[in-house]
Formats: structure tokens, sequence, C-alpha cells
């Protein structure tokens, strides 16, 4: 398993989340890729001492400057080496307990990426209510029924990450960008959001704007 995690700012978040990760996959083979993208706290100083205590189990890679979400996933996918990828946002939003079933999915039910749907979101009504009319416009251009895109919590069989380019504000639409790939078998699974624990979202208003350009 590659868990590739992505974050800008994200200093007191990291332990936790590695520790919570570790207890879900307590004995199994997996790596945790952390990508700093450009953060101007300590964020780089504490994934370094994570690979220190844990070098079997944490890659750390810094990108020079704030290149977006989606640089840091590509990067991420670039390096990953397991035979499924899960990607989560740093923030401890996205709960790890979800990790075996979004696995299950792909390597049983044989799909080719697993997209988390925060049903029950914890989230501001600025954001949630845009985040609908979002969805429904990309459900309608892209064809494909999801009900959270842009949830950062997903799962993919790794010839998929191998095969896509996320880059720009792409990270919105990586469902579409499978597709066109050739990986159509693209399912969802409920999943637990809690609020953000630490710090702030990292994205402001003119996500919608960026969001729509990319869309189209
Ligand atoms: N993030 C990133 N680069 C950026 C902005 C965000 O790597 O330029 C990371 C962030 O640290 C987090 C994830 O992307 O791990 C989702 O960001 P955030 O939680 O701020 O978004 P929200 O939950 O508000 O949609
Ligand atoms: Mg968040």
């Amino acid at each position: 398993l590659s868990i590739v995690v992505p974050l800008y700012n994200e200093a007191e978040s990291l332990a936790e989340l590695k520790a919570w990760i570790d207890r879900v996959l307590d004995g199994r083979s997996y790596e945790v890729i952390f990508v700093d993208d450009g953060s101007r706290d300590d964020s780089w100083k504490v994934v370094q001492q994570l690979a220190e205590a844990d070098a079997d189990h944490v890659v750390g890679i810094r990108m020079a400057r704030n290149y977006g979400k989606s640089a840091g996933l590509q990067l991420g996918f670039q390096a990953a080496q397991g035979r499924v990828v899960i990607t989560m946002d740093a923030d401890l939003q996205d709960s790890p307990e979800e990790i075996p079933e979004l696995e299950r999915k792909i390597i049983e039910d044989g799909l080719d990426l697993v997209s988390g749907w925060k049903k029950k979101r914890h989230d501001p009504l600025s954001k949630t209510i845009p985040t609908r009319l979002y969805n429904a416009a990309t459900r309608w251009v892209s064809g494909i029924q999801l009900n959270d895109f842009n949830c950062g919590l997903k799962a993919y069989r790794l010839e998929v990450v191998k095969a896509i380019e996320v880059q720009g504000e792409m990270h919105r639409y990586i469902p579409i960008l499978a597709k066109s790939a050739g990986f159509d078998r693209i399912g969802e699974q409920v999943v637990q959001h809690q609020a953000r624990k630490y710090g702030s979202s990292k994205f402001g208003l003119e996500r919608f704007v960026n969001g729509f350009l990319d869309l189209m």
C-alpha cells in the first residue's frame, strides 16, 4: 500500500496522522509518502523527524515552493510503489480507518478507482452549497456518477496513477482523468469526515473560479 499525503502548512497534524495510519495498517507492508508543497511552517522538519523515526514506512518529498495540491499528488503518484495507492489530506479531516475497505474494493471488486463520499460533511455552508453545484456540473460534463468528486480520500490501482498527469487545479477532476486514460471502473465509498482540527483551509473562494475553469 502507498499512502500519498499532500500537505501545505500542516505541522500540527502530521505526527497524529502518521500514528493513526500506523495503528490501522499495523503488520502490513506500506509506505506513507508525505509531499510538502512548499510549507512555510515546521511541516518539513516534522516530516524529516517522522522519516528518521520510521525509515521503513516514511518517504518525504519537498517542493521548492507552493505549487498546489495537484502537483503534490502528481509527485506522490510518481514515487508510489504499492499495488494500491491511497490519497488522503494531511489535516485529519479524512479517516485512515477507511483504508482497508477502500483497498478491498480495488483488489476484490476489481475497481480502478474508488472515491470517498463525504456524505455527512463537517465544513462551513459557504463551502458545502457551492460544492453541490460543482458536483452536479461535473456529473453532467463527465457522465461519471459520483456524489463527491473532490474528496481527498481516494484509492487507485497503481497503473491508474502512473497513467494520469495531475496538474494545475485538476486534482478536483481525477476521476475524469482516469476515465479518459481508459480506467472506467470507478466506484464510491461513503467515508467519515471530521472538522478541521488544526489551522484553517488552504483554499479560499478562488477555488470555485479555478475549479470551474478547469472543468471547462
Ligand atoms: N494542500 C496542498 N497544497 C496547497 C493547498 C492544500 O498540498 O496549495 C493540501 C492541504 O495541506 C491538505 C489538502 O491539500 O492536506 C486539502 O487542503 P485543505 O484541507 O486546506 O482543503 P479543504 O479541506 O478546505 O477542502
Ligand atoms: Mg481539509
